[in-house]
């Protein structure tokens, strides 16, 4: 290992270029397997965590996936021999440009970037989605030897599957079962002071034991789909959709319920829609893609509703835990068939579309809980024709004219009749 010791030293004799949209965690797994380190020993080298702590205890933050502050990047870049955009490029923080719930000003948020991960289950941090083949790498051989890209965008709940290799992404481990990077202590990598892993193995530690996992989790074995052709179809049309505006150079705006709105901010509109998918299971259930689809949704729709209502309202609260049904899914699969109803509700034409399809939508929410319903529907970053629909409940010619009316006052423009085309 390089001397780490005396301030100034800390920089790598040898580095590794970033692969496409490759995350810190997934560059820093390559790092360490490059010099045979253990990952804490890398971040300690590139400053990104102090020495001061023993080196069995050092924790590399999970927050550190999404943001770092000026003077830690500037000194990883250093010492890794990247420029600081190459070094800003592995983090989460530049993808809010096109995903809302990432981005802090459509939020209306004052969080500081760093916090933006703080109780934001919008962007996975328990969870880890990866493509098997995109993990056995390119076939170059740098890719060979360490293994190919841990992918940034595979943190937003709404990337579920992999256009590349046209199939679905995994979560858990193919041998013991859990999240591949499970850790008690929210650490960016789990087991992170192990030398000697190749960066596409199972970081979890195998329960009732200290050993660690250790399976692969790169190549085409590994993928056991079990999914029918027209629902693995079915979303990898809906990725498709996805990936064009989640691209840095994709569409600046969006149709969503007939009005044109910002591409990020799409994302948050899904998310408030997600949550109440969930929350009115079954009322759109007739949406699903395909009847497998459903019936993914059903079993995770039964554990939500088994969950939401054993929660109690916090002491002093009036409202029940709404992450129940706001929590997008772990699961690639059920995720992506819940944004494919979404999607769909947000595809309407018109208002008038519109609201037909959610009126049952809004009433079963209220129905099943009155003020997290109302949580749902007053969301902080929806778009405003989302706002305007969850927020007018009578259905007759004269409130839908003072809703476009209302809509237009904020400068959004309807969509064109083409371009409803395109998205059915
Ligand atoms: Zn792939
Ligand atoms: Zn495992």
């Amino acid at each position: 290992m390089p001397d780490t010791h005396g301030v100034g030293l800390r920089v790598l004799p040898r580095s590794l270029d970033p692969l496409e949209d490759e995350s810190l965690r997934g560059y820093l797994l390559r790092l360490a397997h490059l010099y045979g380190a253990a990952p804490s020993e890398i971040a300690i080298c590139t400053g990104l965590v102090s020495s001061a702590s023993t080196r069995s205890r050092v924790r590399i933050p999970m927050r550190f996936l999404h943001d770092l502050d000026e003077q830690r990047l500037n000194a990883f870049a250093r010492a890794t021999h990247l420029t600081s955009d190459e070094a800003r490029r592995l983090l989460t923080a530049p993808l809010g440009r096109r995903y809302g719930p990432l981005n802090a000003r459509l939020l209306a948020e004052t969080r500081t970037p760093a916090g933006i991960l703080q109780n934001n289950s919008w962007i996975l941090t328990r969870t880890t989605r990866y493509c098997p083949r995109c993990l056995s790498g390119d076939g170059s051989a740098i890719q060979e030897r360490h293994g190919g890209s841990w992918r940034r965008s595979w943190r937003l709940p709404p990337v579920f599957a992999c256009l590349r290799h046209q199939s679905l992404l995994l979560h858990g481990c193919p041998r013991c079962g859990q999240d591949i990077n499970a850790t008690r202590t929210g650490s960016l990598i789990a087991r992170g002071s192990e030398a000697g892993l190749h960066p596409a193995q199972c970081r979890a530690t195998l329960p009732g034991t200290r050993t660690v996992c250790g399976a692969g989790l790169a190549g085409d074995g590994v993928d056991r789909a079990t999914q029918a052709p027209a629902t693995v179809a079915a979303l990898l049309r809906l990725q498709y959709y996805f990936d064009g505006l989640l691209a840095p150079d994709g569409p600046k705006s969006v149709g969503s319920f007939g009005w044109m709105i910002p591409a990020a901010q799409y994302f948050i509109d899904l998310r408030a829609l997600s949550g109440l998918i969930f929350m009115t299971w079954p009322h759109a259930r007739e949406l699903a893609d395909t009847e497998a689809l459903a019936v993914l949704v059903d079993r995770e729709a039964e554990r939500r509703h088994a969950e939401f209502a054993k929660s109690r309202a916090p002491i002093g609260k009036q409202r029940r835990a709404s992450h129940h049904y706001s929590d997008p899914s772990a699961d690639p699969v059920s995720g992506g068939a819940v944004f494919g109803i979404a999607a769909r509700l947000l595809s309407a034409s018109d208002e008038t579309a519109a609201h037909e399809a959610m009126a049952p939508i809004i009433e079963g929410a209220k129905d099943r809980d009155f003020s997290v319903g109302y949580q749902f529907r007053s969301l902080n970053g929806t778009s405003h024709p989302l706002k305007v629909i969850l927020r007018t409940a009578r259905q007759d010619r004269s409130a839908f004219q003072r809703m476009g009316q209302r809509i237009e006052d904020q400068g959004l423009s309807r969509i064109s009749s083409e371009l409803i085309g395109d998205l059915e």
